[in-house]
């Protein structure tokens, strides 16, 4: 069968199923998304006797706080200890130079499977199923499982479930579909508890995070003739506060929930003194566009780029967003 309308998934069905050791890897800074449907796929892999090696290409990379209670995080290997395997997959990279440090070790791969649902993806593996209308990836790969024949079992649902439940904004975003509902359904009749993931991932923030929350919101700045609300966090706010920069995935989902602004956009400053600029819309106005003019991509609503510094960025989107206004 094909599923999705993507002609290589026959292909890739039977690449996986007959393949005994794979590399797997997500996108660089991992969300929800990317980690659930890493873990997953490694999962189900080892359950159905093979090697498989879970990894994505920052060097060291060390798992998110809010992601360790994932079944298999513990697993998970530096990039450097990857090896370029008979199969290599790449999951939820909306572009091949988002496994950042293993796109060497893909290149040396047997075979690269670029499995994903962000528009733009540029088909880089050997075999592609780019879905853009599913929800999420995991999405993607609970259908894959399915088809290669390995039973999912509740630490598997536990880390799909995960992919799709963040992704999807708990359900509130617009990629919410009947599919992703269903599939979400059968992941908690596979075991899954909502309660336990929805306090993993929303309620268990250190109390030093709020006091991060604290600055940013202090800071965050209403710019009405465009319609966006940003803020920033530097260097000395994570060393103030002592939050790792892997913990603050969630800022942006408290600044975009005031009504003034359609858009909001975070930068967060990196080791090093660039900022990642994150940019969410709550539709229709698309955000992908000014990511991708930027040098980075993602969804049209949810999206991200690199940049040297805050107000040069907010200005350059101040301009984008005042014309599609
Ligand atoms: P976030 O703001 O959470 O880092 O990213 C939002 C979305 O945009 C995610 O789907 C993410 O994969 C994508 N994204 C973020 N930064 C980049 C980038 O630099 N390049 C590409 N291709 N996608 C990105
Ligand atoms: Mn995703």
């Amino acid at each position: 069968v094909t599923r999705f309308d993507a002609s290589d998934w026959e292909e890739v069905v039977k690449a996986v199923g007959r393949s005994t050791e794979v590399s797997v890897a997500c996108h660089v800074n991992p969300d929800g998304d990317a980690l659930g449907s890493l873990l997953g796929t490694t999962l189900a892999l080892r359950k159905a006797g093979k090697r498989a090696h879970a990894s994505w290409g920052t060097d060291p990379l060390e798992v998110p706080e809010g992601y360790a209670f994932l079944p298999g995080a513990a697993s998970i290997i530096q990039p450097r200890d990857v090896p370029p395997a008979e199969t290599f997959l790449a999951l939820d990279c909306g572009a091949e130079d988002r496994l950042g440090e293993l796109q060497d070790v893909a290149r040396r791969s047997d075979m690269v499977i670029n499995i994903d649902h962000h528009p733009g993806n540029d088909n880089f593996g050997t075999l592609n199923v780019v879905v853009p209308s599913v929800s999420s990836t995991a999405e993607l790969i609970a259908a894959l499982i399915a088809d290669v024949g390995i039973e999912v079992d509740g630490d598997i649902a536990t880390c799909l479930y995960t992919g799709v439940v963040t992704d999807t904004g708990r359900f509130s975003y617009a990629n919410t579909s009947p599919d992703a509902l269903r599939l979400a359904a059968d992941l908690v009749g596979r075991g899954v508890s909502p309660t336990l993931v929805a306090s993993e991932l929303w309620e268990s923030s250190s109390f030093d995070y709020l006091k991060l929350l604290g600055r940013m919101l202090e800071r965050a700045t209403l710019c009405d003739e465009a319609g966006f609300v940003y803020s920033w966090i530097t260097l000395d706010d994570l060393a103030a506060t002592r939050v790792p920069i892997d913990s603050t995935e969630g800022l942006i989902d408290t600044l975009r929930s005031t009504r003034s602004a359609d858009v909001a956009v975070m930068l967060k400053q990196q080791a090093g003194g660039t900022y990642r600029v994150s940019l969410r819309s709550k539709g229709p106005r698309s955000v992908g566009a000014i990511a991708r003019a930027h040098g980075g991509g993602g969804h049209e609503l949810a999206a991200g780029f690199t940049a040297d510094d805050v107000q040069a960025a907010v200005e350059d989107i101040r301009r984008e967003l005042t014309k599609s206004l």
